[in-house]
């Protein structure tokens, strides 16, 4: 039977959250700010009118009035958004118990065996109805016959409207768009396929999954799949438990770090703490958040999900830093970093097919990171470091010169 998928995506979602209770706020450009009171605040979220203006999500607040100088600045309010998301989700289990969220303001729906006989562009219109009727949130529903078309097709128009792609229709919709479009595509898997003339979706389904293969290794192949359409990932059972949990650290360096090599060193540390107490707790995780905070004391956090489970300090390491090189700007430096995996299930759940994330991890690397874990536990923390983490030491001490020019710039801005 062929597969319903919803994907909804909350516009605006935090902006929007607090225009209900301050319905001002819909008139006039308006974002909310971590912490106004601060000259480095940042930009967390904005509304149409204050996008128009220019205002960018991330940035300082004063770069953003001096583009829009009447810019209404909310403070954010975390209990309120998650309050908003849980309702949206039971709203969603009415239609299915099949509810994945993915982060705070999307989720994925299978209706495959609840929609019967009814229209999904239909069903999709009157959950955005009663989600702007019941809430006065306005989101986009992707309607598809897999996960990955359903998030393109949420993005496809925005904000409040439906996009349908089916099998008949995805080739003229979905293959003219630029491959980056494609949940996974990141900017490095970009560059790499921009270098062999794939620049869209259809390039990359026109290529063979040998090439992809040979190429890119594994997620190749997954990515010539994604564009053909023949996504089979299922969406995942409610299970409010499975988002509770978290495993963490993070840490305040004595002096502020300047450089990316410093940055990388130190969450090598953090992951391989936090992957060495997964291990030990029989866990993995799906969800990598990183928060940064610069010497300014702004917050910022990102999060990505992985393919699959993992519990390797690798895997979230290189992850860690790849959200960071995505995030952070250095208009600052940095104070202290964290890095938590969410989402987290029992090591022996089965895995899926799609291995996309770990394909390159081989057993020998997991029985090097579980002695590891033997070895720190008999003798301490410090006893044993991966290479890794012995590179990075070296290399920052050759390095110092390096950041101290770094700081001088910093101290010019
Ligand atoms: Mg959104």
């Amino acid at each position: 039977m062929r597969r319903v998928i919803f994907h909804i995506d909350q516009n605006c979602y935090f902006a929007s959250v607090e225009m209900i209770s301050h319905p001002e706020y819909r008139n006039v450009p308006m974002a909310v700010v971590g912490d106004k009171e601060r000259r480095h605040g940042i930009i967390l979220a904005k509304n149409q009118l204050a996008s128009m203006a220019g205002v960018k999500t991330a940035e300082v607040i004063w770069q953003a009035q001096s583009k829009c100088p009447d810019l209404v600045l909310a403070p954010a309010h975390y209990d309120k958004y998650q309050f908003y998301s849980r309702k949206l989700r039971e709203m969603y289990l009415e239609y299915t118990d099949k509810v994945e969220p993915f982060g705070l303001d999307e989720c994925w729906l299978d209706l495959t065996d609840t929609i019967g006989d009814r229209d999904p562009q239909e069903v999709a219109d009157e959950i955005r109805e009663r989600v702007k009727s019941e809430y006065k949130l306005t989101c986009s529903v992707g309607v598809s016959f897999n996960k990955i078309f359903a998030k393109l097709g949420s993005d496809y128009k925005k904000p409040d409207a439906t996009t349908v792609i089916t099998e008949e229709n995805f080739k003229q919709i979905v293959w003219p768009l630029p491959c980056s479009d494609l949940l996974f595509v990141g900017k490095s898997t970009r560059e790499r396929l921009n270098k062999v003339n794939i620049k869209t979706i259809g390039d990359l389904a026109g290529s063979t999954g040998e090439f992809l293969n040979d190429y890119l290794g594994k997620n190749g192949y997954q990515l010539w799949l994604y564009a053909n359409g023949l996504d089979d990932s299922e969406v995942k059972t409610a299970d409010y438990k499975r988002t509770v949990k978290s495993v963490g650290n993070s840490t305040t360096t004595s002096d502020d770090m300047c450089s990316l090599r410093e940055i990388s060193s130190t969450f090598l540390t953090l992951s391989s703490s936090v992957a060495g107490r997964l291990r030990r707790a029989g866990l993995k995780g799906k969800v990598v958040q990183i928060t940064v905070r610069d010497s300014a004391l702004n917050v910022y956090e990102k999060q990505k999900v992985l393919f699959n489970d993992t519990d390797s300090a690798r895997v979230i390491h290189e992850c860690a830093v790849e959200l960071f090189k995505e995030s952070y700007d250095w208009h600052l430096p940095v104070r202290s970093i964290g890095v938590r995996l969410t989402d987290l299930v029992s090591s022996d759940a089965p895995e899926q097919l799609s291995l996309f994330e770990e394909v390159d991890r081989n057993e020998k690397e997991d029985r090097l990171e579980k002695t590891v874990d033997t070895i720190r536990e008999r003798f301490g923390k410090k006893s044993l470091m991966l290479l890794g983490e012995l590179g990075n030491k070296a290399e920052n001490r050759r390095e110092e010169g390096d950041s101290q020019n770094q700081d001088k710039e910093f101290d010019t801005k």
